[in-house]
């Protein structure tokens, strides 16, 4: 039975008992204490803790979950993926165990044509938390079985909570008997409290009920707890794993072989020349590949991009894996162009945003894979001579140093290297690894710090406006201002005096700077005073009411006591006004255009420049962009008053002001700019032009995606948007000089080019393979004679992996029949050496292997390979010892045959 038939049985057989059927929720939990959502349950943990009340009583679910902590256990166990689908259904307030454990049992082991998974009773298992008499007697009269059956785990197996106080409870887990081939015999009435390791892959664990029905006041581990009370309103939360039965209904050894996984194993078997099922250690790479290829394929299509942190860094990690895994398996190429459209083919069925939004998703998968490409090129090297080092003298630890360089100058994460080193059989000083990335944290956090302020310790902000009060805020009335400095600071403690060239903290009592905030950056300007000059750097508001100016002394000392004049630089702030008008331009125009569900959820703008992000799941079309430019420049032409107005937020929200995300707003008097009247209306805190048309012109220059469901488009305004179509301008007219031709015609003419260009290429290519496979007659025709075998070793300088290949099946072909022969062609271009062998059936009979002749050569090459008896391939990034090589193969075939 195919996976998609078990999931539409299952969301069938609870839908037809009442269940709600919900669709999966993202793979980015809604949750800040998780990173990936992990069981069926989590989206539903709002009606369970009792935040929220559901639509419904029951509701059943097929949930995509990432569970990174099983990331060891992958292809070392049957039954554990980074990423696999669970079945559940779930009870708020409504059935509990009895109904449970009946609607599983029914569909478990109903007969496959009558619609059930037709398990057979006599192999099911179910187990009890230890003591739950009322599960076991349940148990008993649903099912039948003898109380020998059922099986008694501790709350390790069998009690279920999430780790804090709340609900809690006891499970009931079905276990299925795989037989002897996958772990030893065992007595169920012994079995337990803890499940031995050994049956874990015997005893697989398909699905497990949990019974909420404890309240508890402090879980200190997942044994050690308190129980409070029973729950007013007791629930069911179950979890199948899709997968696993999907290995037992289609009689597959491991969850890695099931339909919709086992393509990619067959892709990378296709690729690396190796078997699957030959090899143990092989094998556990296949089905890494098979796992990481899916789990993170899925990531990227739910908006994860790789990165040195968090989810994006969980999604390098299988990435890079899945990548490796590949080159330990002898393919040096480019993996996932070939291996993930087959995940995608087979997981797009159900979820087809994989397919609708492959082009980013691919995008994003190979783009990874060629900069960890480059990583492995320039760092390989390096380790493995760090590692040579390391036994040369006798050694078995990497030192901390040294991964830390690794990490540090060739970007090697610390798991690369202690998988390299494992491999290499050494281990790696992990812990002074650590300790050096701790002081390199340390030392950004310091010069951040000394860069920023010390913007961390707000008692000192605290104490300055208790003293003095608010800062007098001006910059919405003028430049510049008198003003009075109240406190000078330095490296964050209060000083009288900043010398020339120092850099320190300057707060006043009034002030016409904008600090950074809602988007627009902070003004620049001057600050000066009889003797002296101070540059403005930074202007924050590190808390309410108080305006902190980061300065440099540019001349003299500014002494704490006397009068200074505060001018913020004019042309700056003109710009940062068309900026910030410009974005609420942009915004406006982009909700007319798209529709009122584009919602900015972020924005940054400065003189010259703006983006905006906004929610929205596809990429716009060019006509899109074209339009919301369009719209904007109307706006501007149609040169629409800008004004303010203070007012309550039950007003604001009556005239249809949009409140942006992430900003906090007093309940008592809000900002509202409004530009054209009611066209936009925003709460918004920054200064603005009086007119749209001061805006000058708004140039869309981008449109793109900032991960989960947020785009982000970018746009100059002022003289910089003139600037740059004055730039594009040139470029055209550069273009029609070199092609001698009008603008309108230049698309057609580059058009043209390329397409010659092309035709021209592949004229090359065929006549290079020709010339390079003219030579094959005369190479056969001069083959050596050692002993009974023909052998031609040549070397073809110039020629790249696939030609090498061409060249020696070609060979190959033209030796004379019925005689031993063996081909070995060693090619080199760009840095590469490429190597093929390639044996005929008389050379195999006497023992020559083609696979056999590419790994004795491998290590002088500087490189490995590796693969059938017939025909092999390999390379390396050492050029110099070819000859060598090329004699190599003569001696072997000499010693294997001769
Ligand atoms: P195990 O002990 O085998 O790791 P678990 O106790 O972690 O399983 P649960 O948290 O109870 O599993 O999850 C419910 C169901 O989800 C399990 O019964 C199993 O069928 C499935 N499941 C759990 N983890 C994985 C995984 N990594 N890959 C595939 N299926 C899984
Ligand atoms: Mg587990």
């Amino acid at each position: 039975m195919d996976t998609a038939e078990i999931r539409r049985r299952f969301l069938a057989h609870f839908e037809a008992a009442g269940h709600a059927v919900v669709p999966s929720a993202s793979l980015l939990a809604d949750d800040p204490n998780l990173l990936f959502v992990n069981a069926g349950m989590v989206p539903f943990k709002p009606y369970f803790l009792g935040q929220e009340t559901p639509q419904w009583d029951r509701a059943t679910s097929v949930q995509k979950c990432i569970r990174t902590p099983d990331i060891e256990d992958v292809g070392k166990t049957t039954r554990h993926g980074t990423f696999f689908e669970m079945c559940g259904n779930f009870s708020f307030g409504d059935y509990f165990k009895e109904g449970a454990i009946e609607l599983a049992w029914t569909l478990i082991t109903k007969p496959v044509d009558e619609g059930g998974f037709g398990l057979e009773v006599d192999r099911l298992y179910p187990s009890v938390l230890v003591g739950d008499d009322e599960a076991i007697s349940l148990w008993m009269k649903v099912t039948g079985l003898p109380e020998e059956r059922i099986v008694q785990l501790g709350n390790k197996e069998n009690y279920w909570s999430m780790g804090v106080p709340g609900p809690g409870g006891p499970c009931s887990e079905i276990l299925y008997d795989r037989g002897p081939d996958f772990g030893p015999d065992f007595d169920p009435t012994t079995l337990g409290p803890d499940m031995p390791v050994e049956l874990e892959d015997r005893l697989l664990e398909i699905w497990n009920l949990v019974f909420m029905q404890d309240e508890l006041s402090a879980v200190r581990s997942k044994s050690d707890f308190d129980i409070s009370g029973s729950l007013p309103r007791k629930n069911i939360d179950t979890g199948m794993g899709l997968d696993r039965v999907a290995l037992l209904l289609q009689g597959k050894q491991n969850m890695y072989e099931i339909d919709v996984m086992y393509g990619v194993i067959a892709k990378a078997e296709e690729m690396t020349g190796k078997t699957y099922g030959a090899d143990a250690g092989d094998d556990v790479r296949f089905r890494v590949i098979a796992d990481h290829v899916r789990s993170s394929m899925m990531l990227i299509g739910d908006g994860v991009t790789p990165g040195n942190d968090g989810r994006g860094y969980v999604l390098r990690r299988l990435l890079r894996r899945a990548v490796r895994s590949m080159r330990l398996l002898g393919c040096e190429d480019r993996v996932l162009p070939e291996l993930m459209p087959v995940s995608r083919d087979v997981m797009g069925q159900t979820y087809d945003n994989l397919l609708t939004d492959w082009p980013r998703i691919s995008q994003v998968a190979f783009a990874e894979e060629d900069a960890f490409r480059k990583t492995l090129q320039s760092g390989t090297q390096i380790f493995d001579t760090a590692a040579a080092e390391v036994k040369q003298t006798g050694g078995t630890t990497l030192s901390g140093e040294r991964a830390f360089a690794l990490h540090d100058t060739y970007g090697f994460p610390i798991d690369l290297t202690l998988e390299m080193a494992a491999e290499a059989g050494l281990t790696v000083d992990e812990q002074g690894f650590r300790g050096l990335m701790a002081e390199q944290r340390e030392r950004a956090k310091a010069d951040a710090r000394a860069k920023k302020g010390a913007h961390g310790d707000t008692a000192v902000y605290r104490g300055i406006l208790d003293e003095h009060g608010p800062t007098e805020w001006l910059a919405y009335e003028t430049l510049e201002t008198e003003s009075r400095p109240l406190a000078v600071l330095s490296g964050g403690a209060a000083t009288q005096r900043l010398a020339e060239g120092e850099i320190g903290e300057l707060v006043l009592d009034r002030t016409p700077f904008y600090a950074e905030s809602g988007g627009q950056v902070a003004d620049a300007g001057e600050i000066v005073f009889d003797g002296g000059r101070l540059e403005v750097i930074d202007v924050q508001r590190p808390i309410k009411g108080l305006v902190v100016h980061q300065v440099r002394v540019l001349e003299g000392e500014l002494d704490a006591g006397r009068e200074v004049h505060a001018r913020v630089d004019p042309e700056w702030r003109i710009g940062a006004r068309q900026a910030h008008s410009g974005t609420h331009v942009v915004h406006a125009a982009l909700r007319e255009v798209l529709g009122p569900t584009a919602l900015q959820s972020g924005s940054y703008n400065r003189p010259g420049y703006l983006r905006l992000d906004f929610g929205w799941t596809q990429g716009l079309s060019p006509q899109q962009v074209r339009d919301i430019e369009q719209v904007s420049q109307q706006a501007l032409r149609a040169d629409l008053a800008v004004s303010w107005d203070y007012m309550t937020l039950d007003q604001a929200k009556e005239w249809g002001a949009i409140a942006l995300f992430g900003e906090t707003y007093d309940n008592t008097k809000v900002r509202v700019v409004e530009i054209g009247g009611p066209w936009s209306r925003e709460l918004c805190g920054g200064t603005h032009v009086d007119h749209s048309s001061q805006i000058g012109t708004v140039v869309v220059t981008g449109e793109t995606s900032v991960g989960s469901g947020n785009r982000r488009i970018e746009a100059l305004t002022g003289v910089e948007g003139f600037a740059y179509l004055a730039r594009e301008r040139d470029v055209v007219a550069q273009l029609t000089g070199v092609l001698k031709t009008q603008p309108d015609d230049l698309v057609g003419r580059v058009q043209g080019l390329t397409e010659r260009l092309k035709v021209a290429e592949k004229e090359l290519e065929k006549a290079r393979l020709a010339q390079l496979l003219g030579a094959s007659a005369e190479l056969a025709a001069r083959a050596e004679q050692v002993g009974p075998v023909k052998v031609v070793a040549h070397r073809a300088d110039g020629a790249g992996g696939g030609d090498v290949r061409n060249l020696a099946m070609d060979v190959r072909g033209r030796l004379p029949q019925g005689e031993a022969g063996v081909v070995v062609i060693i090619g080199s271009a760009d840095g590469r050496v490429s190597v093929v062998a390639a044996t005929n059936d008389e050379a195999r009979a006497r023992g020559l292997s083609a696979g056999e002749l590419v790994r004795a050569v491998g290590p002088l090459l500087g490189g490995k390979g590796g693969g059938k008896d017939d025909v092999a391939q390999g390379g390396g990034s050492d050029a110099s010892r070819i000859d060598e090589a090329l004699a190599l193969v003569t001696s072997e075939v000499a010693r294997v045959a001769g």
